[in-house]
């Protein structure tokens, strides 16, 4: 079918030009149909009546004005970042020190920062006010030397890059459940559930279990079962069972309510 939307030349179709496809019709109707789902879902929103958008013409005005939207808010989390990050690493007024584990290397932070970014962290600070002599040093033993400054570069920041969160996402987990930081929480949640296969879904089983990750842990769980031949054989599997038999029981049932599920649909 000659479409105006999807064929590359529509200028060569005859006038008037407005058929269209099957694939357009419902990506047109379904595209419309989002915008004013969002629309309506928007709080505090009472600037735009209901079902507001009714073209295309309105779906590219959407767009755009969400582009604009995205360019403020990069403009702002650069300004934030930048600023609290380059203190940092100029040492800039920094008035304690953090401690990686086995009496490593310190490295410098802000008392506010830390306060602001952990609830955990800021009682321990407070707590510090009543002692005549206030401790200039927090050792996070849980962390070594490279895990604790990927922690310090995500307080500051926000983000880290690719590289660190693949290597250091099951210690930043467990930190960030320790100190009650939940961005970090929803960050490595991320990185796990789109990292999920074979080779790591014990780890991620593992890790969602300590860090109370409801859905993650479904996930990996369910995960596991579809790939249990793999899974069950591998060397991994037998540390994991020693580690983590608990696991290892609701996998198994798990498993076989699988099976009786696929038994049932025979
Ligand atoms: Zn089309």
């Amino acid at each position: 079918m000659d479409c105006v939307v999807c064929t590359s030349v529509p200028v060569i179709l005859r006038p008037p030009r407005n058929t269209i496809c099957g694939a357009c019709y419902e990506g047109a109707r379904s595209i419309i149909n989002l915008i004013n789902k969002l629309e309506s879902e928007k709080k505090g929103s009472d600037t735009s009546p209901p079902n507001s958008c009714k073209t295309l013409v309105d779906v590219s005005r959407w767009v755009s004005d969400r582009k604009d939207i995205e360019n403020v808010l990069k403009e702002e989390a650069s300004f934030l970042r930048t600023g609290f990050f380059t203190a940092l690493k100029d040492q800039i007024h920094t008035d304690i020190q953090l401690k990686p584990a086995n009496n490593g290397l310190s490295l410098p932070a802000h008392r506010a920062l830390l306060a602001a970014r952990s609830q955990i962290f800021k009682n321990m600070l407070d707590s510090d006010v009543c002692k005549a002599a206030p401790t200039d040093t927090i050792t996070l033993s849980e962390l070594n030397y490279e895990e604790l400054e990927c922690l310090v570069e995500f307080l500051y920041t926000g983000s880290l890059s690719k590289e660190k969160m693949e290597k250091h996402v099951y210690s930043l987990s467990v930190a960030a459940d320790k100190y009650e930081i939940s961005y970090l929480q929803k960050f490595c949640e991320r990185q796990m559930l789109r990292s999920l296969n074979s080779s790591n879904a014990l780890d991620v089983l593992e890790i969602s279990d300590i860090c109370s990750y409801i859905s993650l842990k479904e996930t990996a769980l369910n995960f596991i079962v579809k790939n249990m031949e793999d899974i069950a054989f591998s060397a991994r599997y037998d540390q994991f069972a020693l580690k983590s038999p608990h696991l290892c029981v609701q996998i198994t049932r798990a498993s076989l309510m699988e099976a009786k599920k696929k038994m049932i649909s025979l």
